[in-house]
């Protein structure tokens, strides 16, 4: 990849407190935010709109070529997801849209479909981008990679968190349980699994607020990037 531009990559299970944390330290830096896992519920969306099988490889396949997902910044700096010129960023937060993600994420020929968009973005930008496999795949050569963590508990505590915020409150264990199960999925997937990178840095948000979890990301992220300049 060309060194023009700084690339952090933050992989992690669900609720870890990825595209928060990274939003803020985003705006701090002045990089571009890019929430992949966003990309992935956009296209799970889709394919329930469509009413196919999300386990099938060979039918979700052939929908891509009718797809187009784009990444949109507003005005407001936020990422917008729009499928079809429809803009569907409140859409995709839903939990339904959460499984149908990590079922669409198994599949080669998505996360194929995906790859180029994620890296031109991190080619024409200082980004931080957070998914499950951003240090080890799409961006092997990131300046900095960070692997989030926490507990399960603490995790499930502030999904129920966000969800009531967003006035869908879910029952703590649902949220617990259904994070368990798609974690269990996107660790033991064939096609590009969460893992942590061997060069990564852990940083366990169990016991930390977030604003001290900010202040522990941005200090990686300065170390490195001092590092390499
Ligand atoms: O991060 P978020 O929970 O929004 O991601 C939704 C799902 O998308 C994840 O459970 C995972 O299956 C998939 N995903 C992925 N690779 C990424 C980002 C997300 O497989 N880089």
């Amino acid at each position: 990849m060309d060194q023009l531009f700084h690339a952090v990559a933050i992989d992690g299970p669900s609720g870890a407190g990825k595209s928060t944390l990274a939003r803020r330290v985003a705006r701090e830096l002045h990089f571009l935010y890019v929430d992949t896992g966003a990309i992935y519920r956009s296209i799970g969306w889709y394919v329930l709109q469509r009413g196919a099988a999300l386990d099938n490889a060979e039918l979700v396949a052939a929908l891509l070529p009718d797809l187009n997902v784009e990444v949109r910044y507003g005005e407001d700096g936020l990422q917008h997801m729009v499928v079809n010129g429809q803009d569907v960023t409140d859409e995709i937060r839903s939990p339904e849209v959460s499984a149908a993600a990590s079922q669409v994420a198994a599949i080669p020929a998505v996360r194929a479909y995906l790859l180029d968009m994620q890296r031109n973005l991190a080619r024409t930008h200082n980004v931080i981008m957070d998914g499950r496999d951003i240090g080890t795949v799409v961006l092997p050569e990131a300046d900095c990679k960070v692997f989030l963590t926490a507990s399960d508990e603490a995790r499930a505590a502030r999904r129920c968190r966000e969800l009531a915020q967003r006035g869908t409150p879910v029952a703590y264990e649902e949220v617990l349980s259904d994070m368990r199960r798609r974690d269990e999925k996107d660790r033991t997937r064939a096609a590009a699994p969460l893992r942590q990178a061997e060069d990564a840095v852990v940083l366990d948000t169990s016991e930390l607020d977030f604003e001290d979890s900010a202040q522990a990301l941005l200090r990686l992220i300065r170390e490195s990037i001092s590092h390499e300049a």
